[in-house]
């Protein structure tokens, strides 16, 4: 009858999170694949929100006993015997120190910073149908920084040229910055403001 059960407990400790949660659980055809990906709010052992990760992931450093849930999100993954319930939060159980972060400089990231919005007329826009300004072009000596490159729309960019802002009459929404932590928490911020459970840790 249980033949088929597995000793989760083999597999439990293995580095490689994405191969243990599948090989202990063996998910079943019919659990939510979605299940797996919804975002799930990561806190320090201080409370303080630092990352948001996807559940499969979350579940992982539960198992691991790396972190413990704080909020579920009321679905369950079923897998064989085990009825799993998939965390909305989680809390790392021992401090970690996040050293100042950065993100690597990416047209992923600079949309994101931007939230896919032009950073001169205030379109908000899909991430196809923007492109990366240079604020002091290339021919100009501009660098590609976090500073110097913002989102863009195709006509600003278009109306822009080779011009400084001022010259070509246009103002930047914001100064550009590097994405750091306290960009990260406003992401943090957006994406909390659709679920309750992430609220009293990430509006305080
Ligand atoms: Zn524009």
């Amino acid at each position: 009858m249980s033949g088929h059960r597995h000793n989760s407990a083999m597999h439990i400790h293995t580095d490689d999170g994405r191969q243990s949660v599948t090989a202990v659980f063996g998910f079943h055809q019919d659990s939510d694949p979605h299940a797996l990906h919804a975002p799930v709010l990561v806190l320090n052992a201080s409370y303080e929100p630092i990352n948001i990760c996807a559940a499969r992931r979350a579940i992982v450093l539960v198992l691991k006993g790396v972190a413990m849930t704080e909020e579920e999100n009321g679905h369950f993954l079923h897998a064989a015997r085990v009825a799993l319930r998939v965390p909305s939060v989680i809390r790392l159980l021992e401090y970690r120190r996040i050293p100042h972060q950065t993100r690597a400089l990416s047209r992923k990231n600079i949309l994101l910073r931007d939230r896919n919005t032009c950073q001169y007329c205030g379109e908000g826009l899909s991430a196809g149908d923007l492109t990366l300004d240079h604020v002091v072009p290339r021919s100009r000596g501009g660098a590609s920084t976090w500073e110097n490159l913002v989102a863009c729309c195709h006509s600003c960019n278009r109306r822009k040229g080779n011009q400084l802002p001022n010259e070509a009459g246009m103002k930047l929404m914001r100064e550009p910055h590097a994405f750091n932590l306290h960009t990260s928490r406003h992401i943090m911020r957006l994406m909390g403001r659709s679920d309750d459970k992430w609220r009293k840790y990430l509006f305080y």
